[in-house]
């Protein structure tokens, strides 16, 4: 063969086979970057619809939040109502404590212009009071004020005697009310625990007499060492209605087991020379039957004293140990 025995053909040769390989080369690299931004191409596209899906999403929520939003400012705006309400409230309620406060000292101090008028016309006034009953000597207490035509008043507690509560009332009697329990560890405890019994001796002396008794004596009086929260609890009594009474004469008749009946007589005679209106407290239990067999005497004294015998109404003056 003598074409390829030439040099200038064998290059020729060479070039021609250089270019077919080189052509190869390309066609090969470019198939494969084509096939690598196909795949890319993919991607962009599958990406693209997360980020339409991600968009709708973002458009859902900023809705949602819209409406939240929206929800939240109308709950704000009720909850500042509401606050202000409250706020007007508390305000008003404080006035009208203020007004029950100044008017309850008014009507204190009337009542005393009226007992002190009563004693310039020669007239003086007693109140005898029997804590702690009804008790076995109520009935004898009753035929005794029947005998002088007195009036008294009764601070009662629950006691299994409590129905003479009806004979009490029925007789022309004021019945106050004193404790269920009497116990001053729990009633002293808090303002609930002592609403708490005076509402169920209240409720016990309702349904027996018809009436709500609205006359009140702390056990111990507002001067005791056991409560201490008196002078907020006081103010309460009034707010809830009630008018509490102490005593400014005290016939010593708790004062110890089976106190002799004349020391009883002395404490109440003695004691009420001296003043012009008069809260005799004493004790209606079981064991003071001194106290029954002095009461003759008593009244007898008081009446030559001047002393007419009353029951306690709302408008008497409360004789309070810690106020007046
Ligand atoms: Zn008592």
């Amino acid at each position: 063969m003598k074409f390829f025995k030439s040099p200038v053909n064998l290059t020729f040769i060479a070039v021609i086979l250089l270019l077919v390989a080189g052509l190869i080369f390309s066609v090969a690299v470019i198939t494969e970057k084509n096939s690598d931004i196909k795949e890319l191409q993919t991607e962009v596209t599958s990406n693209n619809s997360e980020i339409q899906s991600a968009n709708e999403r973002i458009t859902e929520i900023e809705a949602q939040l819209g409406s939240i939003t929206e929800e939240n400012n109308k709950v704000k705006s009720e909850l500042e109502k509401a606050q202000q309400e409250k706020d007007k409230l508390t305000q008003e309620n404080s006035t009208l404590k203020k007004s029950i406060e100044q008017m309850s000292a008014a009507k204190q101090q009337k009542a005393q212009t009226a007992v002190a008028q009563s004693a310039a016309k020669g007239e003086r006034i007693c109140y005898l009071t029997f804590d702690d009953g009804p008790s076995e000597n109520t009935l004898k207490i009753l035929e005794i004020l029947k005998k002088y035509n007195a009036k008294a008043t009764f601070f009662v507690i629950d006691t299994n005697k409590i129905d003479y509560v009806k004979q009490i009332y029925s007789e022309g009697h004021t019945v106050g009310l004193h404790s269920a329990s009497h116990r001053y560890d729990e009633i002293y405890t808090s303002f609930d625990a002592y609403f708490a019994d005076l509402a169920a001796i209240s409720d016990k002396v309702k349904n027996l007499i018809g009436v709500k008794s609205k006359i009140i004596r702390f056990p111990g009086g507002s001067s005791n060492s056991k409560c201490n929260f008196m002078p907020e609890l006081v103010k309460q009594v009034a707010e809830k209605g009630y008018f509490y009474f102490d005593w400014n004469v005290d016939s010593c008749d708790a004062s110890g087991n089976n106190v002799s009946y004349t020391k009883i007589k002395n404490s109440v005679l003695s004691s009420a020379v001296t003043k012009n209106s008069i809260c005799v407290l004493m004790h209606d239990t079981d064991a003071k039957s001194t106290t029954v067999t002095a009461l003759p005497e008593i009244i007898e004294g008081l009446q030559a004293q001047g002393y007419v015998f009353k029951a306690l109404t709302a408008d008497s003056y409360g004789y309070h140990h810690n106020i007046d």
